[in-house]
């Protein structure tokens, strides 16, 4: 059984006064032991984070750079990351492809950077409204994940977040039957492209408006397995979310 992955991603919010309280409100939580729960406070704020953090709670980077080190002004490499006790990066979120022009080329380069400096990847994915309403939604999703899978073949360390661009934010989620029906695809893309193994173990999670009314439901999809979380993993209800396979 895959264990079920709840992320807390706060994009560009928070102040150190805000960050502490949500990290001390998750220090004293009733947090389900079969959950791996990781929260990407902004960089400034990943140290302070970590270091405020109780253990078993891990903190991940919303970004990283495709280089271990050298002259790259502004960016942040896999083996700093790791010195400083942070063990994820988010990858290829939408925000960052629409808005920064990353491509799928530079998100599967960043994400072997993450691998190769020994940090785990999750790797987002998702179609825009346009897409899904010209059928286009497995084409643009395994388009995205196939640039990856062209650099990584071990999946180990991934995470792929299935995270519809028209949900995020929106309040818009995707109904069960739409998440379950994309994870579905991905995993039987997992197996075909890089086996068996690779299928049943990689986690599919999902993002895009979920809340603590709408976990519960999308928890119960078999290819739902966890969660990547907005503006909710800013707010006590967090810890709602984190809960909602127990
Ligand atoms: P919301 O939960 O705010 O819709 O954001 C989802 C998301 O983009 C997480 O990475």
């Amino acid at each position: 059984p895959r264990q079920f992955f709840v992320g807390g991603n706060f994009k560009m919010n928070g102040t150190i006064e805000t960050i502490k309280s949500i990290v001390q409100h998750l220090n004293d939580a009733k947090v389900s032991s079969d959950t791996e729960v990781v929260i990407a406070p902004p960089a400034l704020y990943l140290l302070l984070t970590r270091e405020h953090l109780r253990k078993g709670i891990e903190v991940a980077a919303q970004n990283l750079f495709d280089q271990p080190n050298g002259a790259f002004t502004g960016e942040i490499s896999a083996a700093q990351l790791k010195d400083s006790g942070i063990t994820w990066a988010l990858v290829g979120h939408s925000e960052r492809r629409t808005l920064l022009q990353e491509s799928d080329e530079f998100i599967a380069k960043k994400t072997k950077s993450a691998l190769d400096g020994g940090i785990g990847a999750i790797v987002c994915c998702g179609e825009t409204l346009e897409q899904r309403e010209g059928d286009k939604t497995m084409e643009v999703v395994i388009r995205q994940l196939a640039a990856v899978s062209s650099t990584v073949k071990d999946w180990s360390k991934i995470v792929v977040a299935y995270e519809p661009v028209w949900a995020i934010g929106t309040g818009k989620v995707a109904s069960t039957e739409q998440a379950q029906e994309v994870h579905k695809g991905i995993r039987e893309w997992i197996g075909k492209e890089l086996g068996s193994e690779a299928a049943e173990k990689t986690r599919i999670i999902y993002g895009g408006s979920v809340s603590e009314k709408n976990c519960k439901e999308l928890a119960k999809a078999g290819d739902i397995d966890g969660f990547l979380v907005g503006g909710a993993s800013l707010k006590p209800a967090f810890v709602d979310i984190i809960n909602a396979k127990a």
